[in-house]
């Protein structure tokens, strides 16, 4: 491609990063010099940490997000012949944990509004095979939370909430992680807050929150009062087949000390996704995300769609302009059913045409607590003077 596009700046800003601090370090060295390195009392102080916040009854901790979704498909039921609905625009993990199950994943289109699960949509794709509903707040934003349960609990299905993005986030005013049967948060370090790795289950049922803690550690019991025999004090029971998808204390250590930081982490999110808003709301080149009235986005990405009438590039061409910049940009998502592997499995192109629509338009630019005000000037001067060279 030709150089067009002096740099904006001197150094790389990539799309998502973490924030560690000198307590955050501390808080890990201290773990690495006592008893403890695997699942300890680190990891039940971080459950009880994370369920407090989100306002939840019980939390189990994981390795990480995707083996956290794996656990609530589990404690759901999901098995062989059952389907389970969620969204094409997410990553691929929100599917995947269906498969590993044996569930047969089904994908319902977007709102073309909020990119998140149009619940129509979703009620169009119920039948008797269906067990369980996965929806994703997409970027931060709610989704509809009251119609979603609302449908589900008219035929009887299970709403695991991928709140991968959405840590913070509140919904008609209550937070996320309170409100589905089982709501998901990752600690990977472009998340929110991290550990690494991580995930969490959040419940209020006591059921899942027992099926979810011995899921993670290989179906096996310890406790007196759940063995189905006794043979002596060294005795344990594996009473179905779990994994080892265990977390560790040094990453419950970390999780720990950033969510104190969580609330500050999201206001900068939110200042700067005000600051793109104001930029670009004027554009008719660019369309800004819309916010529904009935959430609070907690802002894990800030996408812009294109309005390629408007423009005399592709999507792809105003991307690589803006790497050329130095703007860390990327693209959230690649609709799931469009992966090899799920093509392959047979699913057909076309069967959300408003999720692929938005593939095509869309740009995730650099959001992140840890970057500054003028990292954040600099990708609106990147993007406005991009838009301007190509606009129509
Ligand atoms: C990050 C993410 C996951 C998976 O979390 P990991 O902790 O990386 O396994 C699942 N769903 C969505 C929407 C995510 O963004």
């Amino acid at each position: 491609m030709q150089n067009i596009f002096s740099q904006v700046r001197l150094t790389y800003l990539p799309y998502g990063r973490q924030w560690i601090d000198e307590e955050d370090i501390a808080a890990v060295v201290n773990v690495l010099r006592g008893d403890y390195l695997t699942t300890g009392p680190y990891v039940s102080k971080f459950e009880q940490a994370v369920a407090q916040y989100v306002g939840a009854k019980y939390a189990v901790a994981f390795s990480n997000g995707t083996a956290a979704l794996h656990g609530a498909c589990f404690a759901a039921g999901i098995g062989e012949g059952d389907e389970v609905i969620t969204t094409p625009m997410t990553f691929v993990a929100s599917a995947n944990c269906v498969l590993y199950q044996g569930g047969t994943p089904i994908f319902a289109d977007i709102d073309a509004r909020t990119y998140n699960m149009d619940p129509n949509k979703m009620e169009e794709k119920i039948t008797d095979k269906t067990k369980a509903i996965i929806p994703v707040d997409f970027t931060g934003q709610p989704v509809e939370l009251d119609r979603i349960i609302e449908i589900a609990q008219k035929h009887h299905l299970v709403v695991i909430e991928d709140a991968a993005h959405a840590l913070g986030a509140t919904y008609k005013g209550r937070k996320v992680g309170s409100i589905s049967d089982m709501t998901m948060f990752s600690f990977h370090p472009v998340k929110h807050i991290t550990a690494g790795e991580g995930g969490i289950i959040t419940t209020n049922n006591e059921e899942y929150y027992e099926k979810l803690l011995q899921f993670r550690s290989h179906g096996i019991v310890r406790e007196k009062d759940k063995l189905y025999e006794y043979h002596g004090p060294w005795y344990y029971e594996m009473q179905f087949l779990g994994y080892n998808y265990r977390m560790t204390d040094i990453q419950a250590a970390l999780g720990t000390s950033q969510l104190k930081k969580v609330d500050k982490f999201i206001e900068l999110r939110r200042k700067y996704a005000a600051m793109y808003n104001e930029a670009f709301q004027d554009m008719d080149e660019v369309i800004i995300p819309f916010q529904h009235e009935d959430g609070e986005s907690s802002w894990h990405l800030y996408i812009i769609r294109l309005n390629l009438d408007q423009l005399t590039a592709s999507r792809r061409e105003i991307f690589e302009a803006l790497q050329q910049q130095n703007i860390g940009v990327n693209v959230h998502y690649i609709p799931v059913y469009l992966q090899p592997y799920y093509q392959q499995l047979g699913y057909q192109k076309g069967i959300c045409p408003k999720a692929e629509k938005l593939y095509e338009e869309m740009i995730t630019l650099p959001l992140f607590p840890a970057m500054s005000e003028e990292d954040v000037h600099d990708v609106i001067k990147a993007v406005k003077r991009t838009i301007d060279y190509y606009k129509k």
